[in-house]
């Protein structure tokens, strides 16, 4: 049997052989929701104003117990919502504090945010792994996050040649890349070979970096 794929951070159910984790939001599962092996649990910026934050970080917490959750998210910042970005930052630091606490790793979702990431990890850096899922952020800014233990995941971006991500990918070091689908419906595979093209590589090449990557966050 070859290396497995890997997706990363999907929405969708995974079916074996690909390995990844399936997010879920606080606000979509009840109390004795049955996780899949591999699930992230957190509390999406954009439905922060409709929870309240205290308790569901409390309701997270008592998940955390649960060893199917092995990752915190997705959680982060995002500048094209109207919720105040303080109460973003709270609810990205509360969950951060948890994944120090509880060994997980963290995935983020931003939009035009990197200011604000890197502002706040100036102020302490990551302990933990954090997965920048969907990351379209530039040359600058690979640089600037490049010193913490921060890994770039790309999805059906990769798949528009005029995107960001597409023209970012190649330059993101092999041992701190991942791919995803995320909500995108089609499958990993895909994802893959475009990455490949895009870094002029084989896919089983990216397949074994990946895994390697993937077996290093999840040691
Ligand atoms: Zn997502």
């Amino acid at each position: 049997m070859g290396i497995s794929y890997v997706n990363i951070h999907t929405h969708n159910r995974i079916d074996p052989p690909v390995l990844g984790i399936q997010s879920f939001d606080i606000q979509e599962i009840n109390h004795d929701f049955a996780f899949p092996r591999y699930s992230a649990l957190g509390l999406h910026p954009w439905n922060l104003q409709s929870a309240n934050l205290e308790s569901s970080i409390k309701t997270i917490e008592t998940h955390l117990l649960n060893p199917n959750i092995i990752a915190i998210g997705e959680c982060g910042i995002d500048r094209c919502i109207q919720t105040p970005i303080e109460l973003q930052i709270d609810a990205f630091i509360a969950q951060w504090g948890l994944a120090e606490q509880y060994q997980k790793i963290v995935i983020i979702h931003q939009v035009k945010a990197y200011a604000d990431f890197l502002k706040i990890f100036k102020m302490a850096s990551p302990g933990v792994p954090m997965i920048f899922h969907g990351f379209n952020g530039n040359l600058d800014i690979l640089k600037k996050l490049s010193p913490h233990p921060i890994y770039f995941s790309f999805g059906a971006d990769i798949l528009n040649s005029k995107s960001k991500a597409t023209k970012i990918i190649s330059e993101i070091p092999i041992e701190k890349l991942l791919l995803e689908t995320d909500v995108w419906q089609g499958d990993i595979e895909t994802i893959y070979q475009a990455a490949a093209n895009l870094r002029h590589c084989s896919t089983e090449d990216l397949k074994n970096s990946i895994f390697k990557n993937y077996k290093r966050i999840f040691k």
